[in-house]
């Protein structure tokens, strides 16, 4: 005799925010949220089981509210790629997560995948949206049914796989200041939609066409994506050219330990660096 069918996830169609956050606590370990379900509904690829119960994020009108300040820049979490991309079109000073948002994956997954399922992900190291928004020094909000906490997004890349049952990340935060910014990133005909490394750019300019400081993250080489702090060092003070700023990299880039895997080896993923950083440095222009 086959073996019973394992029933399906059930999924709860939140209408509201406290909706969803008293759903999830219900829930418990068993329950997650649902956002796009790009990555979710991959898990039998992977050779997961889904989660027993799930929460959909979509209707949550609050979360599908982009705002821009005078200071800061709020996005909800279960704004898309595709409308974060849109949105995003009259502030140049966003140039770099403009393009992670609106070149990531293909057409059909940016109109569903979210911001918040970019961040949440913690197996997914070649999200586009988490070196973006680590080079604009961006601000992540958390909530559960007891209150809200916002932390940095380093701190949140490096607490999101311990989240405790019935967290949900609610917006991001990114502070408006006086920045150019790029991302590079380089697909493969073998990787599909993923990159295989990301580069992403953000600097100040001192005023003299040279580089006051520069915040640059790196996505894809490794697990997680994080900052290149010694050639952020290495790029204060210097000028605006892609040539040298390429070969700072290469000095640099055993900094990264790259990731082995099946569309790329990862000395592969780190022998790139430099031609990225390159590339996000011309993608500035000329002062
Ligand atoms: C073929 C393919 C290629 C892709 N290529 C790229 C790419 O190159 N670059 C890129 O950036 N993206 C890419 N994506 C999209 C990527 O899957 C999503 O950006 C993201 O990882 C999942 O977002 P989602 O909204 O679909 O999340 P879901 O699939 O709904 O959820 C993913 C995980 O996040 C959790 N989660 C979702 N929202 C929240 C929240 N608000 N708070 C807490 N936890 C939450 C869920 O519980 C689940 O564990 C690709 C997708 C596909 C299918």
């Amino acid at each position: 005799m086959a073996a019973p069918l394992a029933a399906p996830p059930s999924l709860h169609v939140a209408a509201t925010l406290r909706e969803a956050l008293d759903a999830l606590a219900e829930r418990g370990p068993e329950g997650a949220p649902f956002a796009g379900g790009t990555w979710i509904m991959r898990a039998p690829l992977r050779h997961e089981a889904p989660r027993p119960a799930y929460v959909a994020l979509g209707r949550i009108a609050e979360l599908r509210e982009i705002a821009v300040g005078e200071t800061e820049l709020t996005i909800g979490a279960a704004v898309t790629h595709a409308a974060l991309a849109e949105a995003l079109a009259g502030l140049p000073e966003f140039a770099g997560l403009r393009l992670a948002a609106g070149t990531s994956a293909n057409p059909a997954v940016r109109a569903a995948a979210t911001l918040g399922g970019n961040l949440a992900t913690a197996a997914f190291p070649a999200a586009d949206l988490v070196p973006a928004l680590l080079a604009l020094s961006a601000e992540v909000e958390i909530a559960d049914r007891q209150g809200a906490e916002r932390l940095p997004i380093a701190e949140f890349l490096a607490r999101r796989a311990s989240l405790a049952p019935g967290r949900l990340l609610t917006r991001v935060r990114v502070p408006r200041r006086h920045i150019r910014s790029a991302h590079a990133r380089l697909p493969l005909r073998k990787a599909g939609d993923y990159p295989v490394a990301v580069v992403a750019l953000a600097i100040e300019p001192d005023g003299a066409g040279r580089i006051g400081a520069a915040r640059i993250a790196v996505g894809s080489v490794e697990p997680v994506a994080r900052r290149w702090d010694g050639l952020e060092a290495a790029l204060r003070g210097s000028p605006l050219d892609p040539a040298a700023a390429a070969e700072r990299a290469r000095a640099h880039a055993d900094e990264f330990s790259g990731r082995d895997g099946i569309e790329a080896p990862g000395w592969y993923r780190v022998s790139v660096l430099p031609a990225l950083v390159r590339r996000a440095v011309a993608a500035l222009g000329p002062r």
